[in-house]
């Protein structure tokens, strides 16, 4: 599997910045997690009109599903669309203001996500746990044939996490925060030195930061984060695609430097 960032901006309006988006693709199966502001454009030049397998929302703050509308009504029929559970009226009522075509609505398959989810798209098996960030939201975890990544989006701190990460061959953790910062935001975020302890303690293979603020703490972020880890941390970047396997089958990251 390999996993390429499409966006991964922390912040609506940053100079050739996009919010967050990631594809997952194995052989010609493809699954986007997530559709922040300005990557649909992206996301259309990775694919040159191939499909996508299905869709993955993890939370419906803007910078996550600001591009969803349009990455939804360009899905073949009946792609699955998967979505925290409790958020499914609302993006129906949206999808159903927005269409030109009534048998778009009827076709879409929209599915609420619980802890206790189990889907298939493809060679991707997905489960799933509950995180804290203030709103319907979702962790992921997805198995394929080569590779098992977990995805955590914005979160705070859950003791389930290391469990439901064990042993994956990336761990890809959303931390906006350093261990020095406090307050609100610290509640519904990880730190990066957080993400490092998780990593360390589920004995993940790789730990992949993102959503890090763009103002300039990727090198502290990386710092903290493995020093609390103590194996391979890489802080993602826009464009950058890595492998999403076992140790003994990964290859060089590629994308730009
Ligand atoms: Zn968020």
């Amino acid at each position: 599997m390999e996993l390429s960032v499409l966006g991964n901006s922390s912040r609506y309006l940053v100079p050739l910045g996009a919010g967050t988006s990631y594809l997952l693709s194995e052989g010609d199966a493809r699954l986007l997690l997530d559709c922040g502001n300005g990557t649909h454009l992206r996301l259309a030049q990775v694919l040159e009109g191939k499909p996508l397998s299905g869709v993955l929302v993890s939370h419906f703050h803007l910078d996550n599903v600001a591009d969803l509308l349009p990455v939804a009504f360009s899905l073949a029929p009946g792609t699955p669309l998967l979505i925290p559970t409790g958020a499914e009226a609302r993006l129906k009522d949206v999808l159903r203001a927005y269409s030109m075509d009534r048998s778009w609505i009827q076709n879409a398959r929209l599915e609420g996500l619980t802890r206790k989810s189990k889907v298939e798209i493809g060679p991707f098996r997905l489960t799933f746990c509950n995180v804290g960030h203030g709103c319907p939201a979702v962790g992921a975890r997805i198995e394929g044939p080569s590779g098992t990544l977990v995805y955590l989006a914005d979160t705070g701190p859950r003791p389930w996490f290391a469990d439901f990460a064990r042993g994956a061959d990336v761990l890809l953790v959303h931390t906006l925060l350093l261990d020095r910062d406090e307050g609100e935001a610290a509640r519904t975020n990880l730190t990066a030195g957080a993400a490092g302890r998780l990593a360390r303690e589920a004995g993940v293979g790789k730990l992949a930061l993102s959503h890090v603020p763009f103002y300039g703490n990727a090198e502290e972020s990386h710092a903290e984060a493995k020093g609390a880890f103590g194996g391979e941390v890489v802080v993602l970047r826009e464009g950058q695609t890595i492998p999403v396997a076992k140790a003994d089958q990964g290859t060089l990251a590629t994308g730009p430097a």
